[in-house]
Formats: structure tokens, C-alpha cells, sequence
């Protein structure tokens, strides 16, 4: 028989109900009323950068988890709470009369604060608190302690320390937590708890802690006080612009990783710098890492039916390529940068106080941020290059003039994914690579488009890229024209991406200002930087000379180098590094 505990399971990390250790926790409870919310939190509402695209995104994953509810119990569904989660979660303890709060552990900063806040209100209003890891194979802390404190900076720090968190096994030195059972799968574990009828939740939607209307996205009260997953409109954004072919909901990431594990040969050769930038329908990686990020797919499952597939393999003695180019290694470096995001905290998403990243005199820094609780002094932050401006806003619609770095771009807006090289091209291009245009500009530029935007990888991943912290050979440096050849001689991918070019022959589908002009006008599209030129279409000249460019940045890279600062260096706090 139930109990008379009323569980409230805040959903944030965690949009689904398979193998989630904080939802089986708050089951476990065996609750007499159990009452799953989603809450509008300001924060991603206001103050992230969130394109269409992710908007969608996430609206499915609420769709399909609200479903799958109220599959299960027709009363149920994923109730969508139109207010702040600081201000509406003690509102809704005392209506109605919450014992306990569960929810998955979130290592992000900003989540960190807010969820410490939650705990000491909780606490005051006597509601009992469980929380659980989810969202990593490790939990990030645990990997910070094992790693002496300090961030991952490598994939065998990771190793190392996760070999100290599990028993070794004999054929692998560490091991990571099995997934759990479905809570419902369990025969102990009935749906009692879930056939009580709630009563329709009736928060005080008045308080002057709604967030206000006129706002960038006018979100938080829904016309029908409903408690229904909105709708793009009811959220202000025009849904003709969410155009990524690329669906949310836990049902489509299941489906997905059932597919690819059915195929244990693509499970078994994957390497990840063997799969191509380049494909398209299909792509040659999973893109299960949005499902990741809405934790639609648990990541352990993930693990683990992966590490099935090699075993079946390995007993048929088939070849299993290994960690880190294979998917369990790709698994593992999402991992690191968590754990590195974990160990330095807040500043981990910019340069200026972050002791663990390079300092680089970028021509374009970032901006202080505007309203911001750490505005930056300008100083350190000036903007000392009108026309790496330029560059860095043509990067961003994809108007280089190099079809490549533009196919990828506009491949981004439009769809939110690019495969793992794609993004090593285009933010090498920007930073180290071409413009000397620093990586948080990029950084923000991707946090708007990604549908699977997670801080900690997309920050970390620019770092890595523009050989500021992870990765150190910046000598070694993308071309913008050979790179893309290598892996697609004919041009399949521009043509797709950019298709003004559609028409030029694969000879000069990378350099397309080199083609005769002759040539321009039968293929339809001339390359000039004068767009009222001739009746067709046009497309750029390139905006700079590469191979110049990529030899100033060299130079300045190694001076900066030599001169060795960090982001927490005092030169760099005071702006003194000017003088340098
Ligand atoms: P697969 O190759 O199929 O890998 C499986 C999973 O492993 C991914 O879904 C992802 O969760 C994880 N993974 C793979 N590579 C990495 C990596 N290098 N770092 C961290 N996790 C990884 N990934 C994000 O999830 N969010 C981001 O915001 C993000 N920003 C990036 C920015 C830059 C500049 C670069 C170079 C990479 C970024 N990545 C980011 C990492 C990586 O490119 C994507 O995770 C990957 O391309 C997603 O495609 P997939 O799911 O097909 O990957």
C-alpha cells in the first residue's frame, strides 16, 4: 500500500523515464501522490542564447515525456509550471503539501547556485530532499576528488581517475555504474503510486515573481493556465524559423540507439576521426548528443549497450576498434569536460579568471557582458580590429567566401548539428586558424545554434580548438580548402550547403573564385563581392588570404606562447597584458 509521502520529481536534465537513478529513487519512495513538473527557469528563458531551433527541441522532449505519462497513467502527464523554480517550488510544497523533492544532480555552475538555494529553502520548509546523479557515466565531483583536486584536462586523467572509482574488471581497467532497471519494469515497483489522482495543481500564478511578459520570449504563463507543454507560438518564437530536420523525446533517442546497436559492425569500427564532416543523410556519427543534452537518452545506457555490442564481437573474434577514437571514448571525453567545467566552476565558460585556460591576444576579445553579475572591465575586453569584426560576423552567416567553412556554417543554422570535425574546422578557422577572433565569440555563436548546446563540451571544445587549454599544437592547423576535399573530392557537401554553387564543377567547388568567369556565368553563380553583379547569383570572394593569415596567426600564437599567460593571471584581471 502507498505510503502518505507526496513526491514532487522536478524534471530539468532528465527528460525521460528509462534508467534515471533519481526518478527510481523518488518511485522508490513509494508515494501516494507522485507529481512530475518541468519549471521555467529565467536563467535558460532570458539569459541563454537560444535559438529556434533548440526551442523545438526541447518542446518535444517535454511532449513525449508528457505522453509517455500519461501513457502510463491517464491522469498523469508532465505538468509545464509557468514560473520560476526559486519562487513557485515553495508555493507548491505548501498547496500541495509536498513531503519530498527529488531531482538528478546538475554540476553546472549557474545550476549549482540555484540548486543550493533550493536545498535551503526545502530545508526551512521542512520538505525532505533527494538527489541523484544521472546525466554522466561519473559524477563529475567524484572525478574531480580522484583527480587530486584538480580539473580533467586529458582523456587519461579521466581513466585514472574513474580507475580509482570502480573495481577494476580483467579485461578493462575501470568500470562505469550498470544502468538500472525500469522503474516500472520492477515487480515491486507497481503502479500504485502513479493511479492516485492528483489534484489539478492551482499555484499562485500571481505573485509579482512571474517573469515578465515583455521580455525577448514571453513564456511563462500559458493562455489555458493548463499546465501543458507550450506551444512555439505560446512562446513567442516563429515556428517557420525551427527548420533542423533533427527531432526531441526520448522515444525518438531509443529508437535511435536501437538501430545503431542492431548494427554492431558500425558500433564495432567506429573511430571517430575515420567518420566523415562531410555526410549527410545520414551523418556518419550517432547525433544522439542533443538526446544527451535533454538527457532523452541516458548516457550510461548508452555505455553500456555499446559495451554489449563489442562483446558479442569479441567473442566472435571480430575486431573492436578502442578507447578514446571509439563511441565509448567519445562517451568518456563528454565526461572530461564536465568534470574540468566542475573543478574551476563558474569562470570555466570565458577566459578572464578561468586559471585554466591560455590567454591569447585575440584581435576581437570577448564583450563584458551586458547585466551580468561579473561585468568584466573593459580594458582586458576592448574590441582593437573593425575588420576582424567583419570577419567574425561573415564566419557567423556563412559569407567567407571559403564554400567549405560556409557550407558548415549555414548547416548549422539551419539544421543545429554538425558533425565533430565539421566544428573543429569552423572554430580553427575563427580562432587560431584564419581570424584570430577569440574562441568565446565562436562559443556564443554555437550556444545559440547547437541543438546540443551543453556548456561544458561546447566550451572545452573551443578551448581545445583554439589551442588555448586540452590541446596545444597549434601549428597544426585546418585548411579550409584541402580539409574539405580530403573527405569529399567532389563537393557533395558544399552543393547541398551553399547552393549558389551547386552548378561548378568539383574542380574549383572549394576555391571558386579561381573558376574563369566564363565558367561563373554558365554555372550560374559569379564570385564577386558585388552583389548586384550580373542577373544570376552570387557568392563572395574569399575574405582573406589564407594561407597569410593562417601564418600571422602561427606567429602570434607562439609569441603569446612564449609569453605564457593564464585567464587568472593578475596581467590579464588588471589588463596590464597590453603592456606585454
Ligand atoms: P558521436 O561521435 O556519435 O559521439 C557520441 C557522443 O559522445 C556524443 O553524442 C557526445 O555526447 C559525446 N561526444 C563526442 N565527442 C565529444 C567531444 N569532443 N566532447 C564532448 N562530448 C563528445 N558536444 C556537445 O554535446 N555539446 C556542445 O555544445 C558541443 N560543442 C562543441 C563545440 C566545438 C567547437 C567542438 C569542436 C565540439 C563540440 N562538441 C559538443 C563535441 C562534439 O562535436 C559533439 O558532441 C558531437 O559532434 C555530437 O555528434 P554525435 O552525437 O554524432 O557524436
Amino acid at each position: 500500500s502507498a505510503s502518505n509521502k507526496v513526491v514532487l520529481y522536478w524534471h530539468r536534465t532528465d527528460l525521460r523515464l528509462h534508467d534515471s537513478p533519481a526518478l527510481h529513487a523518488a518511485l522508490a519512495l513509494n508515494p501516494s501522490v507522485f507529481i512530475p513538473i518541468w519549471t521555467w527557469d529565467p536563467h535558460y528563458v532570458y539569459r541563454s542564447r537560444v535559438g529556434p531551433n533548440r526551442w523545438r527541441f526541447l518542446l518535444e522532449c517535454q511532449s513525449d515525456l508528457s505522453h509517455s505519462y500519461s501513457q502510463l497513467n491517464s491522469k498523469q502527464k508532465l505538468w509545464v509550471v509557468r514560473e520560476a523554480p526559486l519562487t513557485v517550488l515553495p508555493k507548491l510544497w505548501k498547496q500541495w503539501d509536498i513531503t519530498h523533492l527529488v531531482f538528478e544532480k546538475d554540476t553546472d555552475s549557474y545550476a549549482r547556485d540555484r540548486d543550493d538555494a533550493v536545498l535551503r529553502l526545502a530545508h526551512e520548509a521542512g520538505v525532505e530532499v533527494i538527489v541523484k546523479m544521472g546525466r554522466n557515466l561519473f559524477d563529475p565531483d567524484e572525478l574531480v576528488r580522484k583527480n587530486g583536486g584538480k580539473p580533467t584536462m586529458s582523456i587519461s586523467q579521466v581513466e585514472k581517475a574513474a580507475g580509482q572509482i570502480n573495481h577494476a574488471q580483467p579485461d578493462q581497467p575501470w568500470d562505469t555504474p550498470k544502468s538500472i532497471p525500469h522503474p516500472w519494469e520492477q515487480d515491486k515497483m507497481d503502479l500504485g503510486s502513479m493511479e492516485h489522482e492528483i489534484a489539478e495543481p492551482t499555484p499562485d500564478l500571481n505573485s509579482n515573481h512571474r517573469i515578465a511578459k515583455d521580455t525577448q520570449y514571453s513564456l511563462i504563463m500559458g493562455p489555458k493556465n493548463d499546465f501543458a507543454v507550450p506551444t512555439m507560438e505560446e512562446i513567442g518564437i516563429d515556428s517557420s524559423l525551427a527548420i533542423s530536420p533533427h527531432r526531441g523525446g526520448e522515444s525518438v533517442a531509443l529508437t535511435m540507439l536501437s538501430n545503431y546497436i542492431q548494427d554492431d559492425e558500425y558500433i564495432g569500427t567506429f573511430e571517430k576521426p575515420k567518420t566523415s564532416p562531410a555526410a549527410f543523410e545520414p551523418q556518419s556519427t550517432t547525433l544522439l548528443s542533443p538526446h544527451l543534452h535533454f538527457g532523452t537518452l541516458s548516457v550510461r545506457k548508452f555505455w553500456w549497450d555499446v559495451q554489449g555490442d563489442l562483446n558479442k564481437r569479441k567473442q566472435e573474434k571480430k575486431p573492436n576498434a578502442t578507447i578514446p577514437t571509439n563511441l565509448l571514448g567519445q562517451l568518456l571525453f563528454r565526461d572530461m569536460y564536465f568534470a574540468a567545467q566542475a573543478a574551476v566552476g563558474e569562470p570555466f565558460s570565458r577566459t578572464y579568471g578561468n586559471k585554466a585556460v591560455r590567454f591569447i591576444d585575440w584581435h576581437l576579445q570577448s564583450e563584458p557582458q551586458q547585466g551580468a553579475d561579473n561585468v568584466l572591465p573593459a580594458r582586458a575586453y576592448e574590441i582593437d580590429s573593425a575588420e576582424a569584426e567583419e570577419w567574425f560576423q561573415r564566419w557567423k552567416t556563412g559569407r567567407t567566401g571559403f564554400p567549405w567553412i560556409d557550407a558548415l556554417m549555414r548547416q548549422l543554422k539551419q539544421e543545429g548539428w554538425i558533425h565533430h570535425l565539421g566544428r573543429h574546422s569552423v572554430a580553427c578557422f575563427l580562432t587560431r586558424g584564419g581570424c584570430y577572433v577569440s574562441w568565446e565569440r565562436g562559443a556564443e555563436v554555437f550556444e545559440e545554434l547547437l541543438i546540443d548546446h551543453e556548456t561544458a563540451c561546447n566550451v572545452g571544445n573551443w578551448m581545445w580548438l583554439s589551442c588555448t587549454a586540452f590541446f596545444s599544437q597549434f601549428y597544426r592547423c585546418y585548411s579550409p580548402v584541402a580539409f574539405g576535399k580530403k573527405w569529399d573530392p567532389s563537393g557533395e557537401f558544399v552543393r547541398r550547403y551553399v547552393p549558389e554553387l551547386a552548378r561548378f564543377d568539383k574542380k574549383f567547388i572549394y576555391e571558386p573564385w579561381k573558376a574563369p568567369i566564363a565558367d561563373q556565368k554558365k554555372w550560374g553563380c559569379r564570385v564577386t563581392n558585388d552583389d548586384s553583379a550580373g542577373d544570376g547569383q552570387v557568392y563572395p570572394k574569399p575574405m582573406f588570404d589564407f594561407d597569410e593569415r593562417r601564418q600571422v596567426c602561427m606567429d602570434r600564437m607562439k609569441n603569446a606562447y612564449d609569453v605564457g599567460l593564464h585567464g587568472a593571471d593578475e596581467q590579464v584581471l588588471n589588463g596590464s597584458w597590453r603592456q606585454l
